[in-house]
């Protein structure tokens, strides 16, 4: 079997696999480094990173010093730069955090912990003042994030892919990754190529890789011969549904109300795409496996806590649009952040394992990438 040779794999084409070989081929030190990217796909990001909500979020709810609360604040700045420096279409349209009667220190609190995680822009509102902003809002209070944004996700993900492939990383789609072996401090990866039904066997052998297969991360971990099962985190699916909202958005902002106390989420929101399209969601849910079915019956459900911001909402306008799935590592209501696992201390050096990326994935994409970077020029 033909063994092609590189010095780092990475496995995984969504937005984060694809962040990763961008910053990496154009890292100095790692400049006359092969680079290969493995997507199962015949093209790149059809799983989490198509089914977002694409916003650039600011930062504002994770604990201080989290991976999740440093990655998103960093990332923020470095994918508006990209943005503006590859005319990547985005808007820093901004978003409220609506308080109802009652509610109001939930948004103190929120304040404070965004001050604590670097964000300074938040501006606290009133009533009136929302209200001039949005009137279709029904709320006692608001908190105001400038630089929560909305970005084309495809578009980031393709300037991603083509710079990688300017600086000479080679993408290797439709080449699903099925085993590995560590040999000689050399990964040996196993690989269908082509079509499920229709495939070759390949090798690709690399002495560092990167595992950033999102939903089957933990599957990819699994194939990794000796590597201890304890080391590989559960998985739990979660899952979010998206319902569009008919004609023209009574909102110019992202709006949400405050999180839902079990952290899961951050309640049923409104987004808008770069198109104008006025969405709701996602909601929670756990499930068995990867669907994307959405229940229509759930608009009522929608309706009903949409309403509590907006009261003119019309159930009829709702209209199933997609779904996502979370990458979650717990059934339980505590936070929990983005695991980076460095296989040096379990005898697997240079290999790095990301595991639960969901949200903020996307904005903290190219802070992930970066800090891999630094970690492999350190070896
Ligand atoms: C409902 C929802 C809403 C979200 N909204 C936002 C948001 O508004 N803002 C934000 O910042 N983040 C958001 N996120 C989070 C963000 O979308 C994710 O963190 C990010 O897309 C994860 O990217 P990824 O590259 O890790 O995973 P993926 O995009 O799933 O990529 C993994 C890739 O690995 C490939 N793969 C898997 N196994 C193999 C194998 N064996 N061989 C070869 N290839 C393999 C898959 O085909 C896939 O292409 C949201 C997530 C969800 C679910």
């Amino acid at each position: 079997m033909n063994t092609e040779l590189f010095d780092i794999g990475i496995v995984g084409a969504g937005v984060v696999g694809l962040a990763i070989a961008q910053r990496l081929a154009s890292s100095p030190a790692f400049k006359n480094s092969e680079i290969v990217l493995l997507e199962q796909d015949s093209a790149f990001g059809q799983h989490i990173s198509s089914r977002s909500s694409e916003v650039i979020h600011g930062g504002i709810y994770y604990p201080e010093d989290s991976l999740k609360a440093r990655f998103c604040v960093r990332g923020k700045q470095l994918l508006y730069e990209h943005c503006e420096h590859y005319q990547i279409p985005c808007n820093r349209l901004g978003k409220l955090i609506v308080a109802q009667p009652g509610e109001e220190a939930s948004l103190q609190a929120l304040l404070l912990q965004a001050q604590k995680n670097g964000v300074g822009d938040l501006q606290s509102l009133d009533g009136d003042q929302l209200i001039k902003l949005e009137p279709a809002l029904s709320a006692s209070a608001a908190l105001h994030s400038p630089s929560t944004g909305i970005i084309d996700s495809h578009s980031y993900m393709l300037s991603l892919l083509q710079l990688a492939q300017d600086k000479g990383v080679m993408f290797a789609p439709q080449t699903r990754v099925i085993a590995i072996e560590h040999v000689n401090e050399k990964f040996v990866l196993n690989a269908e190529i082509g079509k499920s039904t229709d495939h070759e066997e390949y090798q690709f052998s690399c002495r560092y890789l990167i595992n950033s297969a999102g939903l089957a991360a933990q599957a990819l971990a699994n194939r990794i011969a000796g590597l201890p099962g304890e080391l590989i985190p559960a998985l739990h699916y979660c899952k979010g549904d998206y319902f569009n909202y008919l004609g023209k958005s009574p909102f110019s902002r992202l709006i949400y109300p405050l999180p839902e106390q079990n952290t899961r989420g951050l309640g049923v929101h409104s987004t808008l795409d770069m198109s104008g399209q006025l969405r709701f969601g996602p909601d929670t849910e756990f499930v068995d496996s990867v669907n994307y079915d959405i229940d229509p019956s759930k608009a009522g459900l929608y309706a009903t806590a949409i309403g509590r911001y907006f009261p003119q909402i019309d159930a009829s306008k709702l209209e199933p649009a997609y779904a996502g799935i979370r990458p979650k590592l717990s059934l339980g209501d505590s936070f929990e952040d983005f695991q980076i696992l460095y296989g040096a201390e379990h005898g697997f050096p240079g290999l790095i394992q990301l595991f639960g990326i969901e949200s903020p994935g996307l904005t903290a994409s190219l802070a992930i990438a970066d800090e891999l970077v630094c970690h492999l020029q350190n070896l």
